[in-house]
C-alpha cells in the first residue's frame, strides 16, 4: 500500500521550563526576548523562523507569520510575501549550513485531520532531506541528545542567516538574526 510521505506531520512540543504560559506559543514566543533559548533563529518584519523541538531531521524549521490565524487564506498580501521571503531565506540558510539533497515544505491546515498539533496559528514546516535518510526521531530518542543537537543546529543556522545579504547580525548573541533588506 502506498503511504503518503509527509514528514511535517510531526508534533510541535513545548519545551520544559516554559513560563506556564497558556497562550498560543507561536504568539507568545516572539514577544519574548530570549530568542536563543526559544530557538527563534531569524526574524523578519512579519514572520519568524523557529527550530522544531523534536525535529524530523536536523535543521527542521518552522516559518511562522506573526499574525494569529489558523486559516492561511486570511493572511494579507504583505504577510504572505514576508512569510514567503523568509521561507526562501530559510532554504538558503539550510543549504549553507547543512547542504541537504532536498527539502520538504508544508502546511498542516485543519487540525487533527491534517496531523498538526497547533491548528490555530499557521506555520510552514521546512525539513531538509538527504538521499536515503532515516527518521531522526527513530534514531535519537533521548531528549538530552536532541537538545544538544538543537543548540548546535541553532548556532549553525544563526551563522548562515547572519551571512546572508540583507540581514543584521545582532549585538546581543542571544537574539535572532534580523532580516532588514532583500536577499540579493
Ligand atoms: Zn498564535
Amino acid at each position: 500500500m502506498d503511504q503518503v510521505f509527509a514528514p511535517w506531520r510531526i508534533e510541535w512540543v513545548e519545551r520544559e521550563g516554559d513560563d506556564g504560559d497558556d497562550r498560543c506559543p507561536f504568539c507568545a514566543l516572539p514577544e519574548q526576548t530570549e530568542d536563543r533559548e526559544n530557538m527563534i533563529v531569524a526574524r523578519s518584519d512579519r514572520s519568524f523562523a523557529l527550530l522544531n523541538n523534536y525535529p524530523y531531521n536536523p535543521g527542521h524549521l518552522m516559518v511562522i507569520p506573526r499574525r494569529h490565524t489558523g486559516d492561511y487564506r486570511e493572511l494579507d498580501e504583505e504577510t504572505l510575501l514576508d512569510h514567503a521571503r523568509l521561507k526562501q531565506r530559510t532554504i538558503d540558510a539550510l543549504d549553507a549550513a547543512f547542504g541537504p539533497d532536498g527539502f520538504n515544505a508544508g502546511l498542516n491546515l485543519g487540525g487533527d485531520a491534517a496531523g498538526g498539533s497547533i491548528d490555530d496559528h499557521v506555520h510552514t514546516h521546512v525539513v531538509p532531506r538527504w538521499s536515503g535518510d532515516t527518521n531522526f526521531m527513530a534514531v535519537i530518542s533521548e531528549t538530552k541528545v536532541i537538545v544538544e543537537a538543537l543548540e548546535d543546529t541553532y548556532e549553525r543556522l544563526h551563522d548562515a542567516f547572519a551571512d546572508q545579504a540583507g540581514t543584521e547580525r545582532p549585538d546581543d548573541e542571544d537574539a535572532a538574526v534580523r532580516i532588514v533588506g532583500p536577499r540579493s
